[in-house]
């Protein structure tokens, strides 16, 4: 510039002419290159982040791009270009893609946004609680229920995996993205129920007088398991004295539950030995058995009736025996061998008939009773093969007890002779002392005879030292031996 005045202050007007002229020509070759040699070239320029984690949940406002075509010669030369943009986005989850672009006959050029759409939400575990819940010490939690949701994946009640250690139970769940929750409930225990105490033999039973007594129970306690040995027994029971004795259990559990029982143990009988006599009399009873009533009587004697039905008009006997303290047991009603031993069904229908009677007078059927012509009877045979057999077990599983006898006074046919009668017995007693058991005396108070030995024979027995009493279930049965 500075040569270009110089020349114009030395030249004048025709020279300027001159030089806009060459001028323009060099600005026409100048462009005539230009649009020769340029070309246009693609820009995409992304606004903003290129890649961009999104959570599905949001809104996206693409900034989108700018594009334009720049010249090759002349870099700061651009012009417009028209933008196309193709997407793929949406709220699921994963990678999209923003494509800008732009082109035209020669060239294109491509721009790409990626947006990763993700889920970072967690789960939310909800748990329910029963009021006064509560869980027992050593046991497993009973669960009181829980569901679980996700924002993004929905309801993950099934997915919940709950775990109980220490106290507390874990609850963990994930969604399908991989966020997971936790969540704990502290296990609330309690312990509200108290010990069961069980009574072995029931809270009230019989005990035989002499008889060490054993005492049977267990206690057991939903959260400690066997308390049996927590129990306290207060209370005693003398074998020695007969009476009624009540024992008092109490057991607590560990969390102060207690329970208790009671056990009434009636102490009666006494301690059969080899000086016991058991008086029994069987066929009546008859017109004999009031005298014998009134002899016993006089001497506080308890003895024991097998009874018959034979002398309808004398049953009221087994009243008058029952209410003195006497045993009145069963000898069937018809003491009809070739009746009796038909059949097992026509025995204890027979028996059934007696104890009939026996209900009626006492008040109570008895289980003792006594076979007639014992149980080693031989004659039963010729009715029904193996009937003893059949009916020993049946008696049994009826809880029945039948007695035989060891000491027979002859009264059934070997005498008509009270002295007779009366030695035969005494040798018997003295015969069992002698072998250390007890006696049971076979006599029939329906002979006179015999009656009239009874009081003799308690006398000789006072003087000896025996005692007397009635047969129970627990006494001694004298069984013969079954041989049919
Ligand atoms: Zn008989």
């Amino acid at each position: 510039m500075f040569n270009i005045r110089c020349v114009m202050v030395v030249s004048g007007g025709r020279k300027m002419k001159k030089w806009i002229l060459v001028f323009l020509t060099i600005t026409a070759v100048l462009t005539g290159c230009f649009f020769l040699l340029n070309h246009w070239i693609p820009v995409v320029e992304i606004i903003g982040d290129p890649e961009i984690t999104l959570e599905y949940t949001e809104t996206f406002e693409d900034p989108g791009a700018n594009v334009y075509w720049r010249s090759s010669l002349l870099p700061f030369i651009t012009k417009e270009a028209e933008l196309d943009t193709e997407s793929d986005l949406s709220n699921d989850l994963g990678d999209h893609q923003i494509h800008y672009h732009i082109k035209n006959h020669h060239q294109e050029a491509d721009g790409v946004r990626v947006i990763h759409v993700v889920d970072t939400d967690r789960p939310v575990i909800h748990l329910e609680t029963i009021e006064d819940h509560y869980t027992r010490y050593n046991h497993p939690y009973e669960e009181e229920g829980f569901s679980a949701s996700d924002p993004h994946d929905g309801d993950l009640t099934d997915q919940v995996v709950s775990e109980e250690k220490d106290g507390y139970v874990y609850y963990t769940v994930s969604d399908s993205s991989g966020n997971t929750t936790k969540k704990r409930r502290k296990i609330f225990y309690d312990d509200r129920e108290a010990p069961v105490i069980t009574m072995d033999g029931g809270n009230e039973f019989s005990w035989q007088n002499g008889i060490p007594y054993e005492d049977h129970y267990s206690a057991e306690d939903d959260c400690d398991g066997d308390v049996t040995d927590k129990v306290i027994v207060e209370g005693n029971v003398d074998v020695h004295t007969n009476g009624d004795y009540t024992l008092t259990y109490t057991v607590e559990d560990s969390h102060g539950n207690a329970s208790s029982a009671e056990r009434i143990v009636h102490v009666k009988g006494f301690f059969e030995n080899e000086n016991t006599i058991y008086l029994t009399f069987d066929d009546g009873p008859g017109s004999h058995t009031d005298h014998l009533l009134d002899v016993l009587d006089q001497y506080n004697v308890k003895v024991t009736f097998f009874a018959t039905n034979a002398y309808p008009g004398y049953a009221y006997c087994m009243k008058r025996a029952a209410e003195a303290g006497h045993t009145v047991a069963v000898h069937t009603a018809s003491h009809n061998y070739a009746q009796i031993y038909a059949s097992d069904e026509a025995y204890w229908d027979d028996f059934n008939r007696v104890n009939d009677v026996i209900e009626a007078q006492t008040g109570n059927r008895s289980r003792l009773f006594r076979f007639p012509g014992g149980s080693s009877n031989t004659v039963s045979a010729n009715y029904s093969e193996g009937i003893m057999s059949r009916l020993a077990a049946e008696a049994a599983e009826y809880g029945y007890t039948y007695f035989d006898w060891n000491v027979s006074s002859g009264d059934a046919g070997g005498t008509t002779d009270t002295n007779t009668v009366y030695e035969n017995v005494i040798r018997g007693i003295q015969y069992n002392h002698d072998h250390g058991v007890p006696s049971v005396v076979l006599q029939h108070d329906i002979k006179e005879f015999s009656v009239n030995a009874v009081e003799s024979i308690i006398l000789w027995g006072l003087e000896n030292g025996y005692h007397f009493a009635p047969l129970s279930d627990l006494s001694f049965t004298a069984h013969h031996g079954i041989a049919n």
